[in-house]
């Protein structure tokens, strides 16, 4: 049986595909990539596949009991661990972990495999993390645990090291664009919707246009203003505020860039005789396809800094500085 259903990420589904054929899953998988591009549903593909009735099909079926139930939401071997909010400080706390391990104690209720989807590992505090070890070295037998995250550092390496990897990429924005069509959100606005959300399908289902209108003007304001370094590492603590919790979340931080990003992008198609490529409505073009493709390039810098291990605040400020000058030096 090979997995179905989750939008692109091929060479992790034809991987773990061959992995079930062959019959030689690992007990623990690191799942690796950005919020929002399939990491969990891929999880659940697994899990459909694994305890179908109906194995000798090519794809699960849908139908049995077991895919009944489990798109249902009621199927007991399927088991999920995340934290409470979406907050950077947010916690799996260590009651939660012992309770999985409690159950992962007796067979699978259904005589399958269990399937255990732990989200956001990173957000494991340190009594949480060492509780799971052991089980994650030897989970008892048909029990399956996945582990998410943006990054491995996020995660001690003794838990990295006891789970086989599996990347999963940014989806192309046409792929996202393409699903937001096929869900019914209009054309244009799903085209910025895709390329506002880096990739994640989850972010641009969640992206709503008002509050893409509302981050816009902001940072269109701090580009605007005069400014020196004092306003700059004002917007840049309050930038990065918003991101940061028991560990800063730089992938979150980097995609914040990506509209400001898209706002050159914008100007330098405009000023390239393309406005027909623009992405967002009502902006003014600029008119110096030099000065914007120097500034797109400037903000695709400080996200590599931001996603390396630069002080965030310090990058934000820096890339502010930049910005400014890249300006101040074409107008004199
Ligand atoms: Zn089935």
């Amino acid at each position: 049986m090979r997995l179905d259903g989750v939008l692109g990420q091929r060479p992790a589904l034809q991987r773990l595909s061959a992995e079930l054929a062959a019959g030689r899953l690992a007990h623990a998988y690191l799942f690796v990539g950005p919020a929002g591009v399939g990491r969990g549903s891929t999880a659940r593909a697994l899990f459909l596949a694994l305890n179908c009735r109906q194995r000798d099909r090519e794809t699960p079926c849908g139908q049995c009991d077991s895919c009944h139930r489990f798109l249902a939401g009621t199927h007991e071997d399927f088991i999920e661990l995340a934290p409470p909010d979406d907050a950077a400080s947010a916690q799996i706390k260590v009651e939660a972990v012992r309770q999985v391990i409690h159950t992962l104690g007796f067979a699978p209720f259904a005589g399958g495999v269990r399937l255990v989807l732990i989200r956001s590992a990173g957000h494991l505090n340190p009594s949480s993390a060492n509780a799971l070890l052991k089980t994650l070295e030897e989970p008892p037998p048909d029990n399956i645990l996945v582990l998410t995250v943006q990054d491995p550092r996020e995660l001690l390496p003794t838990l990295v090291s006891r789970c086989r990897k599996v990347t999963f990429s940014p989806l192309p924005d046409e792929t996202v664009r393409g699903e937001l069509v096929r869900r019914g959100v209009d054309p244009e606005a799903a085209r910025l919707r895709a390329a506002a959300a880096g990739g994640s399908l989850g972010r641009a289902l969640k992206l709503d246009e008002d509050e893409l209108g509302r981050r816009l003007e902001w940072i269109n304001a701090a580009l605007g203003r005069g400014g020196g370094p004092a306003e700059d590492w004002a917007f840049a603590e309050e930038l990065v505020g918003t991101f940061r919790g028991a560990r800063i979340d730089r992938q979150g931080l980097a995609q914040a860039l990506d509209l400001m990003a898209l706002v050159f992008r914008d100007q330098a198609v405009s000023a390239a005789g393309r406005p027909e490529m623009r992405l967002m409505a009502g902006q003014s073009p600029d008119e110096d396809l030099e000065l914007a493709a120097e500034r797109f390039a400037l903000v695709r810098r400080a996200q590599e800094r931001i996603l390396g291990n630069a002080a965030p605040e310090l990058a934000v400020a820096v890339l502010m500085d930049d910005l400014r000058r890249a300006g101040t030096r074409r107008r004199f």
